[in-house]
């Protein structure tokens, strides 16, 4: 965890409600998440305090807070987010944990209510694949959205509803979004990716 300006800097566009001052228990998937977010790290997929991960729960999911450094997570870095209600226009996030659940909360709700087959949603900002979006063939939201806004996931679920069966997409100018069945699904796929887009960059070098 990174205190202070880091911190500041995030805009939330919910509201929490902690049900329980509680983190989950540190169960076999909490276990997987933390040395997932190493690799990640050390891919370089996750500066600072970028990114965020979430696992699927009988009612809602648990997920990074906010703040949560990936390379360094914690038992207590995890939030546990059991429903999101809106109410004209604004968020109310039912949490169970010591942390605020990522600003990115709004998008993984939105998504584990839409693909009743995903388990495991990965954010993070793979640069390279950015770079070799085009090359790469990934698909993309259309437009540039603002990062934890609800007009972010709305437009994620655009793109979703035309491209039923993707696991792995683009947000535009911004970062990617990793889905699957099993942590370790996802967490492969997020280096199958990252190690193509490495190719192609090296590959130009030598060209
Ligand atoms: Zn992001």
């Amino acid at each position: 965890m990174v205190g202070g300006n880091m911190e500041q800097k995030i805009k939330l566009f919910f509201k929490t409600l902690f049900i329980k001052k509680e983190s989950p228990k540190k169960n076999r998937q909490i276990i997987d998440m933390i040395r997932w977010g190493r690799e990640f790290q050390r891919l370089n997929l996750a500066e600072q305090t970028t990114g965020n991960l979430s696992f699927r729960k009988k009612e809602g999911f648990v997920i990074t807070g906010t703040g949560a450094e990936l390379g360094g997570l914690l038992k207590d870095d995890f939030v546990e987010v059991l429903k999101v209600e809106k109410k004209n226009n604004k968020f109310l996030v039912y949490a169970k944990g010591k942390m605020f659940p990522s600003s990115e909360t709004l998008l993984h709700w939105e998504i584990y209510q839409f693909r009743k087959d995903v388990n495991v949603i990965f954010h993070l900002h793979d640069l390279s694949v950015l770079e070799k979006e085009k090359e790469l063939k990934i698909p993309s939201t259309q437009k540039e959205k603002p990062g934890g806004s609800y007009e972010l996931a709305q437009e994620s679920i655009r793109l979703l509803q035309k491209e039923k069966k993707i696991n792995y997409f683009i947000l535009k100018n911004h970062g990617v979004i990793v889905m699957g069945k099993s942590i370790s699904g996802a967490g492969k796929l997020v280096k199958f990716f990252n190690q193509k887009a490495k190719t192609l960059t090296k590959q130009q070098v030598v060209n």
